[in-house]
């Protein structure tokens, strides 16, 4: 009986794992650049830490069961409420600001199509200690610089709930009109504000989420104080940060009350958020003092699908044996410590058979494992070039060298 994988999951092969490692690479490293440092939490966690405050939409799609004491767990569907529960466990005491990154897999039951899967990755970070426009710029700066260093084609918008739930605030069923704005499901807005006799504020959401500066959104709702927004967006136009000033941006999740930010790829068709993220308040929730952060997510499936990235390898040798396999796995461990890959013929096959499999996994070199070992030489064959010499054991690592880091 053959099994499949579960309906959403994948497999990577190892060119697709190369690929993703490279780009976790650039992420990585551009984080840490920006004095990032990585952390794990665990697959899963009680049900409750989802369900609390990551809003109505997520907790639909949780993968919620049961262990053998009865306890309600959920594998993660995101990872800023399990950081900042890890924070309030562990951290409190930390020097202020800390700067955390992760990636890690999520699991949400959703519909499978292209760019959404029912287990996927995010790449994230979270600022945690400061509310000032200065973190919320940071974090902007951060998720730009990785998207375009990794040369995805994309659109950053940047806005701020606190205004639309201004405007909605005398909305008793304000967080599923802020998920209704962020489906832009204007029917339903429409409906719901009419069922709770706020009919007249349609226009004033529907003109907010079209006004494309401070200025506009000023002549629309003058109520709400725009110099937080001002600084931030001062900042980013300064650090040549190119945005779209877009206050109809709800976001999903309930708990964001700041500044909120989403970036859009080309390329993706309808799943083209690659980014989500803005300032919240959660620590509060979990038991802890209330400190404000700021972080995002990027969903890391959907920017390997679209982003350019250089994929170096080390050259790869096929050690052809001639029926002495010790011979062989020697010069092998010689060929590894002089920094390249080296294949062994564990199949017990002739040279010709050796040969034409060094050819099908494209091979860089065949190294002879021969009578030439005698005389301290291996015979190397530069299988690009078909060109062949006699190298000295101890030459091996000047050999290589031209090689190393060459990319290919
Ligand atoms: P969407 O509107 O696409 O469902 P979301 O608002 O649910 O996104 P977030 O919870 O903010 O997404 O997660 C951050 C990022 O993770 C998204 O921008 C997206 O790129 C990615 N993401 C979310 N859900 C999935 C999924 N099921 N499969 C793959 N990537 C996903
Ligand atoms: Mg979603």
């Amino acid at each position: 009986m053959k099994i499949e994988r579960p309906r959403g999951t994948r497999d990577f092969l190892p060119d697709e794992m190369e690929r993703r490692r490279a780009v976790e690479r650039v992420m990585r490293e551009i984080a840490e650049s920006f004095g990032y440092r990585e952390v794990s939490t665990p697959t899963f966690e009680h049900l409750e830490l989802f369900t609390l405050k990551s809003g109505q939409g997520i907790v639909e799609e949780i993968y919620a069961f049961r262990d053998k004491s009865g306890r309600e767990l959920a594998l993660r569907p995101e990872l800023t409420a399990p950081v900042m529960r890890m924070f309030v466990n562990e951290c409190s005491v930390m020097p202020r600001p800390l700067r955390f990154y992760y990636l890690s897999n999520c699991f949400r039951y959703e519909r499978p199509q292209k760019g959404r899967y029912r287990e996927f990755w995010q790449f994230g970070v979270e600022l945690i200690g400061s509310d000032r426009p200065e973190s919320d710029a940071e974090v902007i700066m951060l998720a730009y610089r990785i998207l375009k260093s990794l040369n995805v084609n994309f659109k950053l918008h940047v806005g701020h709930v606190g205004l639309l739930r201004d405007v909605l605030s005398d909305v008793s069923e304000k967080d599923r009109a802020m998920r209704l704005i962020d489906k832009k499901d204007w029917e339903g807005l429409r409906a719901l504000l009419k069922e709770e006799g706020q009919a007249d504020i349609f226009d004033t959401v529907i003109e907010i989420s079209e006004a494309s500066d401070v200025e506009k959104a000023r002549e629309v709702y003058p109520d709400f104080d725009y110099s937080y927004l001002e600084v931030l967006f001062g900042i980013l136009e300064e650090m040549d940060v190119r945005f779209v000033p877009d206050f109809g941006i709800a976001r999903g999740l309930d708990y964001y009350t700041g500044v909120v930010f989403e970036m859009y790829a080309e390329g993706l068709g309808a799943q083209k958020q690659v980014c989500g993220g803005g300032s919240y308040r959660l620590s509060g929730l979990f038991g802890g003092e209330d400190v404000p952060s700021t972080g995002f997510a990027i969903g890391f499936d959907r920017v390997v699908q679209v982003c350019s990235v250089e994929i170096l390898r080390k050259p790869k040798a096929v050690v052809v044996g001639f029926g002495d396999s010790i011979r062989a796995f020697r010069v092998a461990e010689m060929l590894r410590s002089a920094g390249i890959h080296a294949i062994v013929d564990v199949m017990g096959r002739n040279v010709k058979k050796q040969l034409s499999y060094a050819d099908s996994i494209k091979a860089d070199f065949a190294v002879f494992a021969g009578d030439e070992l005698e005389r301290g030489q291996v015979r190397i064959k530069n299988l690009r070039t078909q060109e062949q010499e006699d190298v000295s054991l101890k030459d091996l690592r000047g050999y290589f060298s031209g090689f190393l880091n060459s990319g290919s």
